[in-house]
Parts: structure tokens; C-alpha cells; sequence
């Protein structure tokens, strides 16, 4: 007689089962570990006070629980970040992940002629995972424009990002900003006439009258655009301009404005001019970056529309530090909003403007975005209030509140951790030293990758890096 094993028995009896019962076999995976992240603060994003010996419990790319002294499930994976404070990831809402405009703008405009495009891609990886690392789990990228060129760069690192083919923060993007003939968005803007063969159109980003501004909006959002960016004002990086005067007509601006909510898109305004704020307040903005000539009255119709502000301290204070490295006729601009932009900021910190944190890093090296609180505290604003502005306030901003942006039960897990308290000493934000996103540790210790700080030494030796 032929001995049966035991286990093919078992087998035998599951197929009859199956045939009997018609059960299709699914596999059951085990329930995703439990990961106890511990540490001696909490700042949750909303509260003024932090929690005291918080755990936050964590499975799968979920927040499951979190308290004071939590019990730890059995079988969990305990992280315990000791003297450290945990806080939402933090977002900033001005970037341009896919440039570097930190070296000396002279030789940084003529690389942007030499380096292909698929080289400046693989750069941007590098600044993507630089930025994450400093702890900014989620950014607002506003403009990704590479001269002469038709590549959507901030699209692709978006979707790398997503499919999990390189490490990054979640990316909303703007594609190629919207401007004026001539204006800060204009790409041959101080180039001889015609070197590139054609003026740009609609397809770059610049448009004139309300139908062109739709095409354009229309043409971004069927390229990938998660918001819209236009330039209202003239800017300082630009050869051509002047920093605060308008540069889209009302009726231009209200087209922007319809034609982008429409396409359910937030709109995010450049604008350092009054009186291009004005208008652009008037037609639903969403969000004044920058806003460095905003007189008293226009911030006061701000926090009445409930626009929000911008402020990107850190790209003025970048520029003033290394003045010698921008053509004079910039280095007028960047004085001129500089002087105004304290007074402007001390304005909206007292009067109660919703302030979301956002730095224009690609001006100074990306990585360095934390470096915006204390310019923020300095200027007036709490400790507390600004690391909201870049959690909560953000997340509003951005249309994301329901899933990020604060330490919630039921919220994506985006979790970091600073050495020490930020409440007492605001350069903890510039300490990361624990990265989680979507539930999945990024950082823990010291940064992965260096590959942004290489980049950033050859830029400042004027090698051919941007
Ligand atoms: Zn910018």
C-alpha cells in the first residue's frame, strides 16, 4: 500500500474544499508590523503645546494611534528617538526642485545652455532627495522652465517620486509658469533677439490676453500641472524688469484665476509689486509669493479674502549674502525688496495673514529649506505659528489637509523627528535626524546621500554643475 504524506492529505482535502465549495484560493498576507515611533516631544501641528513622552503608532502608510506614555503593541517595531521632538513632515510651498540658482548667476545662465536636459533631470534627483532628507515631506513646486526646452522635468520627478524609482517628497507641480511678453517668466528675456529661433509662446508659459492665459493654463494642467503658477509682478532674478511693477492686466488675471479653479488647480502668484497684488487679490489668488512692497491696506484685504502669504525670506537673505555673484542691475532689485520685505512680514505676522512656509529653494542650495524659521521668528512670528505655517497652513494651502499635515489618527504617516526642542530653540528644525513618509523610514541618522552637497561644491567652484 502506497503511503500518502500527511501533507499531501492536507493539500487533497484543501482542493476538494475548493472544489466543493467553489472557494478561490487568495493568499492572505500577514498584517503589516506595527512601527512605535518614541521620542520626548510632540508637536502635532496644530496644537500651541507639544505632547510630553509621545509614541505614534504606525502600520502600513498609516498614524493607527498616538498619545502620551502609549501602551506599545507586542510584536511592533519601537524606534525611540530619545531627546527629540516628532512633528508632521514639513512642507514647503515655493520650490524648484528641477534648478540651481545658487552659484554665480553669470555662469549658472550659461550652463543652463550647455547641460542637456536628461543631465539636469538626473541633478534634480539629487536635490529632491536633499530636500526630503532636511525633513520637507511634501513641497509645492512653482516653475520648472529649462531654457529652450520643451521636457515637463518636474512632471517626470513627480511620477519618479510616486512609483517609488527614486527618494523624494510628494510634489505638487506647476510646470512651466505663466508670464507676460518680456516679463520675469520670459525665458529669453536679456538674450539677443532671436537667438532661439522663435519668441515663446503659450506652450512656454507666455501668453497675452485672457484667451491666450486659458490656453496656457488649459495647456499645463493636459501636461501634468497640479497648480498654476503665474508672475504678476516683475521679479529680481530677471535682466529686464523692473522688481514691483504689474505684468498682467486685471482681465488677463481674472481669466488666470476662473479658467485654473475651473480645472479645480490652486493659483500661486509671484508677485513682489502692491499694486499687482492688489488685482491679483481681487481675482481669487490663492496664495502671494513673496510680496516684499505689500503695503498695510493690501495685507489687510488679504486676511479678509483669506489669500495666503509666501513670504520665502530665505531667497532674499541668500542673495543679500552674496551680492558680488548677481549682475548690478540685480543686485538693485534685490536691495530694494529686501529693506521692504521685513517691514511687509512684521505687517502680516501682527495683523493675523495666514502664512504658509515656502523658501524658493533652487535660489540657495536645496536642503537648506528649514533655515526659513528662524528668519520667521526673527521677523516676529512665534516658534509655534511658524512650524504650523509649515504643517497645517501648508497642507490648507495645498488642498492635502484631509491626508497630511498634521499627527492625526487615519492621516498618512509623515512623521519627523528634531534633536531637541524647537519651541526653545528654532534651529531644531535645521536638526532632522528621523525621516518617515507614507510609513516607510527615509532617514534615520545622518543623510543617506551627498549627492546634493557634491552638486553644491562644484557650483560654488563655478564648475559646469548649473
Ligand atoms: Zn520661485
Amino acid at each position: 500500500m502506497m503511503i500518502v504524506p500527511a501533507c499531501c492529505r492536507f493539500w487533497r482535502r484543501i482542493s476538494l474544499a475548493i472544489l466543493v465549495l467553489g472557494i478561490c484560493p487568495t493568499p492572505v498576507r500577514a498584517a503589516e508590523q506595527q512601527i512605535a515611533v518614541k521620542a520626548e516631544r510632540l508637536f502635532d501641528g496644530k496644537s500651541k503645546t507639544l505632547l510630553q513622552n509621545a509614541v505614534v503608532l504606525i502600520q502600513g502608510d498609516k498614524i493607527i494611534d498616538i498619545g502620551s506614555n502609549l501602551a506599545i503593541p507586542s510584536g511592533a517595531q519601537v524606534i525611540d528617538l530619545g531627546d527629540a521632538t516628532l512633528a508632521p513632515g514639513f512642507m514647503d510651498a515655493h520650490t524648484h526642485l528641477t534648478l540651481d540658482y545658487s552659484g554665480d548667476y553669470n555662469v549658472r545662465r550659461l550652463h543652463e545652455l550647455d547641460l542637456n536636459v536628461s543631465e539636469q533631470a538626473i541633478r534634480a534627483t539629487t536635490f529632491a532627495r536633499a530636500t526630503v532628507e532636511a525633513g520637507f515631506t511634501t513641497v509645492r513646486d512653482l516653475g520648472s522652465h529649462l531654457v529652450g526646452s520643451r521636457e515637463f522635468v518636474d512632471v517626470a520627478l513627480r511620477n519618479s517620486i510616486n512609483k517609488g524609482l527614486i527618494v523624494g517628497p510628494r510634489m505638487l507641480v506647476a510646470t512651466k509658469g505663466i508670464g507676460a511678453v518680456g516679463g520675469h517668466f520670459d525665458p529669453t528675456n536679456g538674450f539677443r533677439d532671436f537667438l532661439f529661433g522663435r519668441e515663446p509662446d503659450y506652450t512656454d508659459g507666455i501668453a497675452t490676453g485672457p484667451d491666450e492665459i486659458r490656453k496656457a493654463v488649459r495647456f499645463e494642467v493636459k501636461n501634468g500641472a497640479d497648480v498654476i503658477k503665474a508672475a504678476v509682478s516683475g521679479g529680481v532674478l530677471s535682466l529686464t524688469d523692473e522688481v514691483d511693477t504689474p505684468q498682467l492686466t486685471p482681465a488677463e488675471m481674472a481669466a488666470l484665476v476662473d479658467e485654473s479653479h475651473r480645472l479645480r488647480k490652486k493659483v500661486a502668484v509671484h508677485c513682489h509689486g502692491d499694486q499687482a497684488a492688489r488685482e491679483a487679490i481681487e481675482a481669487g489668488v490663492d496664495s502671494i509669493e513673496h510680496g516684499s512692497f505689500l503695503k498695510p491696506e493690501t495685507l489687510g484685504r488679504m486676511k479678509t479674502k483669506g489669500t495666503f502669504l509666501t513670504p520665502t525670506l530665505m531667497a532674499t537673505e541668500w542673495i543679500m549674502g552674496r551680492l558680488e555673484n548677481y549682475p548690478p542691475a540685480l543686485q538693485a532689485k534685490a536691495k530694494a525688496a529686501a529693506v521692504a520685505r521685513s517691514e511687509m512680514f512684521r505687517n502680516a505676522v501682527r495683523m493675523g495673514v495666514k502664512i504658509s512656509f515656502g523658501t524658493d529653494a533652487a535660489v540657495f542650495p536645496h536642503g537648506q529649506n528649514a533655515k526659513e524659521f528662524k528668519l520667521m521668528i526673527d521677523l516676529g512670528m512665534t516658534p509655534v505659528d511658524a512650524l504650523i505655517s509649515a504643517t497645517a497652513n501648508d497642507a490648507d494651502l495645498l488642498g492635502i489637509a484631509q491626508k497630511v499635515g498634521t499627527l492625526e489618527k487615519g492621516k498618512l504617516a509623515d512623521v519627523i523627528a528634531m534633536a531637541g526642542d524647537p519651541t526653545a530653540d528654532i534651529e531644531a528644525t535645521e536638526r532632522v535626524v528621523f525621516v518617515m513618509k507614507e510609513g516607510k523610514v527615509i532617514r534615520k541618522g545622518a543623510p543617506i546621500v551627498q549627492g546634493a552637497a557634491k552638486a553644491r561644491e562644484t557650483t560654488e567652484e563655478g564648475a559646469p554643475a548649473d
